[in-house]
């Protein structure tokens, strides 16, 4: 039977959706050895439990914190060689695409990313140019390494890794940038907007204030966009931009206030799910890409829809 790695993506010494849907991808494919590279590998083994994993390998004798992506995609490299697995599946945050760039240089081999569904066969689909083409890829030398975006796949339960093994290795420290020190950005206890199921995001239209779209989020446990207007605007930081220049998002409701729908915008949501739009305007290009759509202001129709959400949830 075919094996399949996946890099075990985490956070704060969680687990993260990602890694779950990357199992879940792998698991069409063969077996699949999840590896761990992480300074809290202790805390994230026991997390793998439920996940459609055959096999655990925890990378030891690296100080992940110290050496990062350099360290990463060179244990990777050893153990694909090791193991000679039929692909390598990595979650496609900025951190995973630059681990599979380098693991792709360092193995010879050929790379895939911002992919949303995989075949048996190794074929791949991507959606570009803001979402209005889709593109089926296959690697065609080496080994493929696939980065796999967010949401693309409800994560499937398994029964969990049946065996474990550490790999010992040494890094050589031969990297031509490193991280010097590092900080955890101050969260507040909204979902990361990458990773959320729902995302509702404001724009030009919220004229500077968020409060109806974040009270909105927050009744229904979403996370918070932002449009690139707002964003420059300094309305809302850009972190949370949402499009062509910041991040993408797949999540399964996406809902846009206040937003016309430009192309770049819409680049980085359009493989959402299911698309809400609130816009007074009703030519709003961004009415051509949703499945539900009110023609009004927001600030009458947002703090109905989180009414409505709070009422249900109490009742
Ligand atoms: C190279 C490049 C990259 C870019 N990258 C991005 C990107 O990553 N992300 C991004 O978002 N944009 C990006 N842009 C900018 C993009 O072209 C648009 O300018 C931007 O998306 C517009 O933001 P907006 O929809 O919030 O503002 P606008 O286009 O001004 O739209 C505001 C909307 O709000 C509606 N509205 C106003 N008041 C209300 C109200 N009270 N209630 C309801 N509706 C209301 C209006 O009818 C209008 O449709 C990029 C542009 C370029 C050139």
């Amino acid at each position: 039977m075919i094996s399949v790695l996946i890099l075990v993506d985490s956070a704060e010494g969680k687990v993260t959706k990602a890694t779950a849907e990357l199992a879940t991808f792998g698991s069409r494919l063969g077996e699949v050895i999840a590896v761990i590279c992480s300074s809290d590998a202790a805390l994230l083994l026991p997390q793998l439990s439920t996940m459609a994993i055959s096999k655990t390998i925890t990378v030891t004798g690296v100080e992940f914190g110290k050496f990062s992506t350099g360290a990463l995609s060179a244990a990777l490299a050893a153990i694909v060689e090791k193991d000679s697995p039929a692909a390598v599946l990595i979650a496609s945050s900025a951190r995973g695409k630059e681990i599979a760039g380098r693991l792709a240089v360092r193995i010879d081999s050929g790379i895939l990313t911002d992919v949303i569904d995989l075949d048996a066969e190794l074929v791949a689909t991507q959606s570009v140019f803001g979402g209005s083409t889709t593109v089926h890829s296959a690697v065609v030398h080496g080994t493929p390494v696939i980065t796999i975006r967010g949401n693309s796949v409800e994560a499937i339960i398994g029964s969990g890794p049946l065996s474990h093994e550490d790999f010992p290795f040494i890094y050589d420290g031969a990297d031509r940038a490193r991280v010097i020190s590092q900080a955890p950005a101050v969260k507040g206890g909204r979902p990361e907007l990458t990773e959320a199921a729902i995302v509702v995001s404001g724009g030009k239209g919220t004229d500077g204030n968020f409060a109806p779209v974040e009270a909105l989020a927050d009744a229904l446990g979403a996370a918070v966009g932002a449009s690139r207007a707002a964003t420059d605007a300094g309305w809302y930081p850009h972190s949370l931009q949402v499009g062509q220049t910041g991040k993408t998002v797949s999540p399964q409701l996406y809902v846009a206030a206040g937003i016309s729908g430009a192309i770049q915008h819409r680049a980085g949501m359009q493989t959402s799910k299911t698309i809400v739009a609130i816009n007074k305007d009703p030519e709003a290009p961004i009415f051509d890409v949703a499945d539900f759509g009110v023609v009004g202001d927001l600030f009458a129709v947002l703090p109905q829809a989180t009414a409505g959400v709070t009422a249900r949830k109490s009742s």
